[in-house]
C-alpha cells in the first residue's frame, strides 16, 4: 500500500496513545514497515537507529531469528488455551525461569499482559494480603507510600500509586488516596548532597511508618531510576534504605521493574544492584525481548501462602485476564532469557553503558546541558535554557531537536526537556557511538556548541 494511503487511513482510523491528535495530524507521520537489528525502516524507505528500543522493550534487535522461530514452534503446537482451570507448558517453564533469575525472595508468578496490569495486580494482592491474614487487625490498611514523579502505568490503580500531577488532576475523582513522598532526584532537589537527600527522604518515610503505619499497605517504587517522568536516578543506597524500613515496620515492598528489568540498568534487575529482596516485583516491557505483550507479578512465599484456603471462594485472589499465561508469549519470553544468557548480554550492557556514559559526558559544560544521568542503557540528558537556575529548555526547541535527530536517522524521544537514550540492549559500541554523535551534531546545529 502507498505511503500516502496509509497516512490517510492512519488519520482517519487510529487514535494514538499519549498523543494530542490535533497536533499529530499537522505533521507527516513516520510509519514503520520493518525492523532489522538495531534499525527501524519506514514506508518511505528511510532507516532509523532505534535509540529508544521501541519504547524500552527491544533486547536482541528487530527480526531476531531465534525469537521468530520460538513463536513459530509454539504456534505449530497451540496458540492459546486458558490458564483458568488448566495449565500449559511454556507458562510453567517460564515461571520456574523467572523465579530463578529474580531475587530469591520471589517464589510465585502471576501473569498478565501489560506493565500497568502487573502493577494493578500487585496493588490488589498487597491490599488483600493484609485482609487475608487478619481483617480486624489490619482493617485500616488501604494506602501505599508512593513517590512524586513515579510512573506505574495508566490503569486507575496504577495512576493512583503514580505521582504525575496532570494525571492526578484529570482523574482526581476516580483514583484512590495514597501518601506521597518527594522525588528522590538530587538534581531537582534543594539538598547539598546525594546522601543528604537520601537520609531526608528515608526519615520522612520512617516518620510516616511510625505515625501512620496502621494505614500503610506497603511502599510502591521504581527501583534505582524513575523512568517515564524523566529518568531520575535515585541516590546510592536509597532502595536498600527503603527495604530496611519496610522490614523494620512490617509493610510490603513492591518494586516496579517494568522498565528497569531484564538488564536495562546493567544487572538482570535493578534490585540486584543493592541486593534487595522485595515482597512483590512487577515485570513487563523487555520480558519477551520486545516482541509481544506479556507481564508478570512475582511474589514471596509469605504472600502466596496468605491466599491459601481449602474453600474455593475464601481468600481467593479474584483477578485474571483472558490471555493470562498465553503459550506463545511465554515461549517467546523463555527464548529471550535463554538468548540473554547465551549471548552474555548483561556483561555486554555493562561495557556499552560505559561507552554511552563517556560519549554523553563529553557534553558536560555545554551551556544548554543541565544534567546527564543514568545507569546501564537508560540515560537522560536534561536540556536547559539556564544551567544555574535549571530552567528547562522550551519544549518547542526540544521537539525540534528530536525531529532533527529523526531526519538524520536516529529515533529517540524526549520526556519534557529530557532527551532519553534507552537503546536496543544488544546495540554494538559502534552503534552507541553513532547514536550519540548524531545527537551531539544536532545539538550543535540547533543550539550552537
Ligand atoms: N511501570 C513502569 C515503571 C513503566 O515505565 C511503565 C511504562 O512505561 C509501566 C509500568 C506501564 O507499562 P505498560 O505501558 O506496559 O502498561
Amino acid at each position: 500500500m502507498k505511503h500516502q494511503t496509509l497516512v490517510d487511513k492512519n488519520l482517519e482510523f487510529v487514535w494514538h496513545p499519549f498523543t494530542q491528535m490535533g497536533v499529530y495530524r499537522q505533521h507527516d507521520p513516520i510509519i514503520i514497515k520493518k525492523g532489522k537489528g538495531s534499525y527501524l525502516y519506514d514506508t518511505k524507505g528511510r532507516r532509523y537507529l532505534d535509540g529508544y528500543a521501541s519504547l524500552w522493550v527491544n533486547v536482541h534487535g528487530h527480526g531476531e531469528k531465534r525469537l521468530n522461530k520460538a513463536v513459530e514452534k509454539q504456534l505449530s503446537s497451540i496458540a492459546h488455551s486458558t490458564l483458568l482451570g488448566s495449565s500449559n507448558i511454556p507458562s510453567i517453564l517460564l515461571a520456574e525461569k523467572l523465579v530463578d533469575i529474580t531475587p530469591t525472595s520471589l517464589r510465585k508468578v502471576f501473569y498478565s499482559d501489560t506493565g500497568s496490569a502487573a502493577v494493578e495486580i500487585a496493588i490488589k494482592m498487597a491490599y488483600q494480603y493484609w485482609k487475608n491474614i487478619d481483617p480486624v487487625k489490619y482493617k485500616k490498611k488501604n494506602k501505599f507510600i508512593t513517590f512524586k514523579n513515579g510512573y506505574h502505568g495508566d490503569t486507575i490503580g496504577a495512576v493512583s500509586v503514580g505521582g504525575i500531577d496532570t494525571f492526578h488532576h484529570i482523574f482526581h475523582d476516580l483514583i484512590f488516596e495514597n501518601i506521597q513522598v518527594g522525588c528522590p532526584s538530587f538534581y531537582h532537589s534543594q539538598y547539598e548532597s546525594d546522601q543528604e537527600l537520601r537520609e531526608s527522604l528515608l526519615d520522612q518515610i520512617e516518620h510516616l511508618l511510625q505515625t501512620r503505619g496502621d494505614e500503610i499497605v506497603g511502599v510502591v517504587m521504581e527501583p534505582l531510576i524513575q523512568g517515564a517522568t524523566g529518568l531520575f536516578v535515585h541516590p546510592q543506597g536509597f532502595l536498600k534504605g527503603v527495604e530496611q524500613l519496610c522490614r523494620q515496620y512490617n509493610v510490603l515492598l513492591i518494586v516496579d521493574e517494568v522498565a528497569t528489568g531484564f538488564g536495562r540498568t546493567g544487572e538482570w534487575f535493578a534490585c540486584h544492584h543493592e541486593d534487595v529482596e522485595p515482597d512483590i516485583m512487577c515485570l513487563g516491557k523487555a520480558i519477551t525481548g520486545g516482541y509481544m505483550p506479556l507481564a508478570a507479578t512475582l511474589t514471596s512465599q509469605r504472600i502466596y501462602d496468605a491466599f491459601l484456603s481449602d474453600q474455593h471462594g475464601l481468600k481467593t485472589f479474584f483477578h485474571g485476564h483472558t490471555y493470562t499465561g498465553n503459550q506463545v508469549v511465554c515461549a517467546l519470553a523463555l527464548e529471550n532469557i535463554q538468548l540473554m544468557k547465551e549471548r552474555k548480554l548483561i556483561p555486554h550492557i555493562q561495557k556499552t553503558s560505559k561507552v554511552l556514559d563517556q560519549h554523553l559526558r563529553q557534553l558536560e559544560g555545554h551551556p544548554h546541558v543541565g544534567h546527564i544521568r543514568g545507569r546501564g542503557l537508560m540515560y537522560g540528558v536534561e536540556l536547559v535554557s539556564d544551567c544555574e537556575k535549571h530552567a528547562p529548555l522550551p519544549i518547542r526547541t526540544v521537539e525540534h531537536i528530536i525531529a532533527e535527530c529523526k531526519n538524520r536517522g536516529l529515533m529517540i524521544r524526549n520526556l519534557e526537556n529530557v532527551i532519553t537514550f534507552v537503546p536496543v540492549l544488544s546495540m554494538s559500541k559502534r552503534e552507541i557511538k553513532k547514536m550519540t554523535s548524531i545527537f551531539k551534531q544536532v545539538l550543535t546545529d540547533v543550539l550552537g556548541s
